[in-house]
């Protein structure tokens, strides 16, 4: 499947906005529109971000995509040569990329603490299962398999932990998703059975985890960003800017 571009094209002193978005968060009910498109004609790789409403003319939502998540909060939004004025432009044109960048650094900043908690979350309820079940006359924490998936959770955990701290201290990033990964598919692993039925509550943790590594930019774009922070930081892996 090939991404549809949205994009916008100069119209008198305003643009005309054209095209399909297909994964979008809230879009069933969203009731303002945030959306950064190419402006025909613009420096090559720019983007141009606007907000409008949902019942502006010319905007319709489309339907419903199902995903790992089957929330059925994610869907698609077309446009219909929707006219925008100036009032619509956030920032200025062209200027969407750097608005991009910020708005995502604010999403994952707050990810951080959230991958965090949740992997606590699941490590506490790993740990409680594994000392009170029993296998074999024997609570299954002290098999080795097991006590082996607690300790690298926890070393997950911590490491998320002092990297939250780190991000607000610098308002860097870092991939915190994949550890919340590996952490709660440790917790269903050490549930067994019950850690897949949906009133367990761990596979739900375990695939929005999952969607995380999508969803918000993937793993690959995050690092390519950090690469060029770094690039461009020379002092970036060395001072932590804790003190
Ligand atoms: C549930 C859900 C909700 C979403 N909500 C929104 C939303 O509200 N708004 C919105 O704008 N988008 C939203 N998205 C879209 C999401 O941001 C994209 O799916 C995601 O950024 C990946 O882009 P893609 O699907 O086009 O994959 P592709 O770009 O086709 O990527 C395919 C593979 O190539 C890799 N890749 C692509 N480019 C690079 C690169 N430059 N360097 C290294 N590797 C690269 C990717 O990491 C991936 O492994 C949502 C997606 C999902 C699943």
């Amino acid at each position: 499947m090939t991404s549809p571009v949205t994009r916008a094209v100069r119209d008198g002193d305003g643009w005309m906005l054209t095209g399909h978005k297909y994964l979008i968060t809230g879009a069933p009910v969203v009731e303002l529109v945030l959306v950064r498109v190419p402006v025909e004609g613009g420096p090559p790789g720019s983007l141009t971000c606007f907000v409008l409403p949902i019942d502006h003319p010319g905007v319709t939502r489309g339907p419903v995509v199902q995903t790992l998540l089957a929330d059925g909060f994610t869907g698609q939004l077309e446009f219909d040569g929707a006219r925008l004025g100036a009032e619509h432009l956030i920032g200025r044109e062209h200027g969407g990329v750097e608005l991009l960048r910020f708005g995502r650094n604010w999403i994952r900043l707050r990810r951080a603490g959230m991958c965090s908690g949740l992997a606590r979350h699941c490590l506490d309820r790993s740990l409680a299962y594994a000392q009170e079940r029993h296998s074999c006359g024997r609570p299954i924490a002290e098999y080795g398999d097991v006590g082996a998936m607690l300790v690298d959770s926890y070393q997950d955990w911590t490491a998320m932990r002092s990297l939250s701290i780190e991000l607000l201290a610098r308002f860097q990033r870092e991939d915190v998703d994949d550890a919340l990964y590996r952490v709660a598919d440790r917790a269903v692993q050490v549930h067994g059975g019950r850690g897949l039925l949906t009133e367990a509550g761990l596979e739900k943790i375990f695939r929005v985890a999952r969607n995380l590594r999508i969803a918000g930019g993937t793993r690959e774009t995050q690092r390519a960003a950090m690469l060029a922070t770094f690039t461009e930081d020379e002092d970036a892996t060395f001072d932590f800017g804790l003190a």
